[in-house]
């Protein structure tokens, strides 16, 4: 089973993912973490991607690409995976498509998770006072924001149109969530 976490940052994709992950036994993949990894080792992939991190911008689709490819290929996305952080531009869908179609599968479930904005700052801003991330300034949340209603959320549409889309209100419990994603994708 192929499932993709899809929502603004801020919305829980991270912690849903996890509990999904744990439930279904499916391994989470989270392209983020992958960069913040690549940062912290200062590779080659690292040095090129914290400018864009570091300001809110997308890491570009050329990079990330490449990175899908590795990850999809990896003998343990075999039955499945589920995707946090990606794809995250249309460019990247369609690699993920393309991909998938070369080990006969395809997107099974998209979940979309809706969190209004101003909860969205409260909760980033919450968590760059828990975790430092670099990237939950002020300036890089507000960034991100817009990036992702430009860059992202067009994929709403675009998995909605093939029937794969559950959108997925974000707010309440963090069990109460869980039910919803379980139930979404039949776990
Ligand atoms: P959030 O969803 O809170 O923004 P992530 O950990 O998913 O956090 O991503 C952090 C940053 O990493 C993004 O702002 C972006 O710069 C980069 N990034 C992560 N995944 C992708 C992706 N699929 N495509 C481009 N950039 C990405």
């Amino acid at each position: 089973m192929y499932v993709i976490l899809l929502g603004p940052p801020g919305a829980g994709k991270g912690t849903q993912g996890i509990i999904l992950a744990d439930r279904t036994g499916l391994p989470r993949i989270s392209t983020g973490d992958l960069l913040r990894a690549a940062v912290h080792n200062a590779t080659p992939l690292g040095h090129r991607a914290k400018q864009f991190m570091d300001q809110g911008l997308l890491v570009p689709d050329e990079v990330i690409v490449g990175l899908i490819a590795e990850v999809l290929e990896r003998p343990e996305a075999a039955n499945g995976i589920i995707m946090d952080g990606f794809p995250r531009t249309v460019a990247q869908a369609e690699a993920v498509d393309r991909l998938l179609v070369s080990r006969n599968a395809a997107v099974d479930h998209v979940l979309s998770f809706e969190v209004s904005k101003e909860e969205l700052v409260r909760r980033l801003l919450g968590r760059q006072q828990a975790e430092g991330r670099s990237d939950d300034t002020p300036e890089a949340i507000e960034r991100r924001l817009q990036v992702y209603r430009k860059e992202t959320e067009p994929l709403v549409t675009f998995y909605r149109d093939r029937g794969v889309l559950t959108a997925i209100p974000g707010t309440g419990s963090i069990g109460t969530i869980a039910t919803r994603v379980q139930e979404a994708v039949g776990a």
